[in-house]
């Protein structure tokens, strides 16, 4: 199991969330599919390395910062000789190399940014923040093509380049390098961890205000609006897929404290927001039972 799991981040959850709700600016619409397919690709890439069994520390998707520099790890695996980190891309289709230029074309003829640029930028940055908190390690700095639908024509073989075909046996060989760890290691994997930014800064979110989006339950597995309660459940006629009312309006409360962290949850709002739960009364006791009541009577809210 990773050492450090992977969370989507807020952006691409409310964006998630907006797309849904709103007609987005095109420019927002294609952030989110990149931040959609570059999630996929690392997930791809995480379901391999849970299977690793040597003693190792994993660590997913780390933003650090170094001499006010900020840069990214998409994977990060401390084995007891070295750091292994891996730039891991999602592309598909078909792209050829030129290797005089160092050029990533996406045939016909679509340059596409060298993600070794990428690489080399952050191997230096993490050597640097590795030896400000005193460890010298080596380094090993990987780009994982993980799409089995993706082809490099020409593609050099002195890269650090790791393709579909080959991550398998990659990680198997990775698996059965020697590896003990100790405390230095666990320390370092702790200090990575501590050191990780939350926040971050290259956050850009289109303007929403509440009464611009769309309101309605939507089901968790397809989206669709169509949802009609039925007993204690809520029913998507398009997928067919039941949700229990209360997990289903806690979802929706949970959508609304990641749009607008500072409405307060009321059980008017909550009614407004799911639309389709027939009485307040319903969802009064839904947010009673898994919230704390703060004031009283009509200016009940929940946390
Ligand atoms: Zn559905």
């Amino acid at each position: 199991m990773a050492y450090k799991p992977r969370i989507r981040s807020k952006e691409y959850l409310i964006l998630r969330v907006l797309k849904i709700r709103m007609t987005m600016p095109k420019k927002d619409k294609q952030r989110y599919f990149r931040l959609k397919k570059g999630y996929e690709g690392e997930e791809m890439f995480d379901t391999l390395t849970e299977k690793l069994q040597c003693e190792c520390y994993i660590l997913n998707d780390l933003l650090l910062k170094v001499n006010n520099i900020t840069f990214q790890v998409d994977t990060l695996i401390i084995i007891s000789s070295k750091v292994c980190f891996y730039e891991v891309k999602n592309n598909e289709d078909d792209y050829f190399y030129d290797s005089e230029k160092d050029i990533l074309y996406k045939k016909p003829q679509k340059e596409y940014s060298n993600p070794l640029t990428q690489l080399n930028r952050s191997e230096s940055l993490l050597r640097q923040l590795l030896q400000n908190i005193g460890y010298n390690f080596p380094i090993e700095a990987q780009v994982v093509f993980i799409n089995p639908k993706f082809t490099l024509y020409q593609a050099p073989m002195d890269k650090p380049f790791i393709f579909p075909t080959q991550v398998e046996n990659y990680l198997k060989k990775l698996d059965s390098t020697p590896s003990q760890l100790n405390g230095r290691h666990k320390m370092l994997a702790d200090k990575l961890i501590s050191l990780h930014i939350e926040k971050n800064p290259y956050t850009t979110l289109p303007s929403y205000t509440y009464g611009q989006l769309r309101k309605g339950m939507t089901c968790e597995v397809c989206d669709s609006f169509s949802i009609s309660v039925q007993g204690k459940k809520c029913v998507c006629g398009d997928c067919g897929h039941e949700e229990l009312m209360e997990a289903a309006v806690l979802r929706s409360v949970r959508e609304i404290k990641l749009l607008f962290p500072d409405l307060k949850i009321t059980t008017s709002l909550v009614h407004e927001w799911c639309g389709v739960v027939d009485s307040e009364r319903r969802i009064r006791r839904i947010l009673g039972e898994n919230f704390k009541i703060f004031g009283n009577r009509r200016w009940v809210f929940y946390e």
